[in-house]
């Protein structure tokens, strides 16, 4: 249980801001888990936590975290809120930020609200902090820590200035999993003029392999290094095979798909690789830092340079034929010195059989 305010102490009001998926209505991933840790914020620092939604229809989305415990659940919604527009979203966001009047305001990362959150806080005279990796209480004050240079070097931000927006990052706590209820919600009526609705949202444009081979989602990240792209044993070079059994994998895995610099180059360079990877799966120092549960590393030295970009992967597995390779100086929790050809060869033959025995399963429950 949270202690009693002392005489004195800053009581701060916490905002949660959440949009719905444009596709579907419903919350993406990142708004359970940033809802998570505005709750335990909430809870600790003895703090009342008010929602703020906005999106076409948030109905559906207002029931799934209806138990949340929040003193307030406000609203704007409607038709002009269904595009992911800089204009109509920083005058829904600012109108319930005037309602609440809040000292602390967070909200996910997603690439709606990270656009549009530092120009909400610049309307309310705040101050706003992005790439928000945690929060914690210290002395009786909210903390927050980010990365800097390459998730290098980790700082940890204080701030007196009120209102505080956050916009915290993905994959760093634990998403809410409440039961759904029926939340009292208040629609708030935003009026949105014919200058604010000047840009359109005709379409999105995804390159082909960030569209089929990058999920953020994923449990696993699976990382595909040079090393499918060299000669083997038998002195050949066999790309099509390690094409098919990557892919393969991904299929079955539903994995994540990353690359070293040395494989994503060589695709860059219109050699005959992994057509499917692209500069966008690099990752490492001057790639992505993902973040999943797991990680799978193939056919990759695990230099530094790359391993800075496994900075959020708890779980660290690798295969490489060359015990002395970077994975097995501490980088990884288990290198298997193995052929990758082989090892993904059965385990693929591994998870299609599991994988019929589900369908066989379920055919059976039917
Ligand atoms: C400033 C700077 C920034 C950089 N940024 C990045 C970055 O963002 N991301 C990045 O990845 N790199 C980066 N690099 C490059 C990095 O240092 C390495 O050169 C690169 O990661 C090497 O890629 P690799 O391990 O796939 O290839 P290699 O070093 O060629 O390793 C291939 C590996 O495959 C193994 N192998 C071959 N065949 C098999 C098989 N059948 N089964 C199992 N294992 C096999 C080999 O034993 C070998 O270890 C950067 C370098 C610099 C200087």
């Amino acid at each position: 249980m949270a202690a009693p305010h002392k005489q004195g102490e800053v009581v701060e009001k916490i905002l949660f801001l959440a949009h719905v998926d444009e596709s579907c209505n419903v919350l993406p991933k990142a708004v359970y888990e940033v809802l998570g840790l505005a709750i335990d914020v909430a809870a600790q620092m003895n703090a009342t936590l008010t929602i703020g939604l906005i999106g076409e229809n948030v109905d559906t989305a207002a029931a799934f975290i209806g138990s949340s415990g929040a003193t307030r659940v406000l609203a704007v919604s409607g038709p002009d809120f269904a595009q992911p527009r800089y204009a109509s979203d920083a005058a829904a966001l600012e109108a319930i930020c005037r309602a609440v009047q809040p000292t602390l305001v967070l909200a996910p990362a997603t690439w709606r609200f990270s656009r549009v959150l530092p120009g909400v806080s610049h309307r309310l005279a705040g101050q706003a902090d992005t790439h928000i990796t945690g929060l914690e209480i210290r002395d009786g004050a909210l903390t927050a820590s980010r990365w800097y240079y390459r998730q290098r070097i980790e700082a940890v931000i204080r701030r007196d200035a009120r209102p505080w927006f956050l916009l915290l990052e993905s994959g760093c706590h634990k998403p809410w999993t409440g039961e759904p209820g029926a939340p009292s919600m208040e629609k708030m009526p935003v009026v949105i003029p014919a200058e604010l609705r000047r840009t359109n949202v005709t379409g999105t444009r995804a390159p082909k392999s960030e569209a089929q081979t990058i999920r953020p989602d994923a449990d696993l990240l699976f990382v595909a290094g040079a090393g499918w792209t060299k000669k083997q044993s038998d002195g050949k070079v066999h790309g099509e095979e390690a094409e098919s059994l990557i892919l393969r994998f991904l299929e079955l895995s539903k994995a994540s798909l990353g690359g070293s610099k040395s494989l994503v180059d060589q695709s860059g360079d219109n050699q005959a690789v992994l057509g499917f990877m692209t500069h966008l799966n690099q990752v490492g120092q001057t790639g992505a830092t993902p973040r999943h549960p797991k990680g799978l590393s193939t056919c990759c030295h695990g230099e530094e340079p790359h391993v800075v970009g496994w900075r959020f992967i708890h779980e660290r597995r690798a295969i490489n034929l060359d015990p002395n390779c970077g994975w097995a100086r501490g980088k990884a929790d288990v290198l298997y010195v193995s052929d990758a050809f082989e090892v993904m060869k059965r385990v693929n033959e591994l998870l299609a059989t599991g994988s019929e025995k589900k369908e066989e399963a379920t055919a059976t429950a039917r």
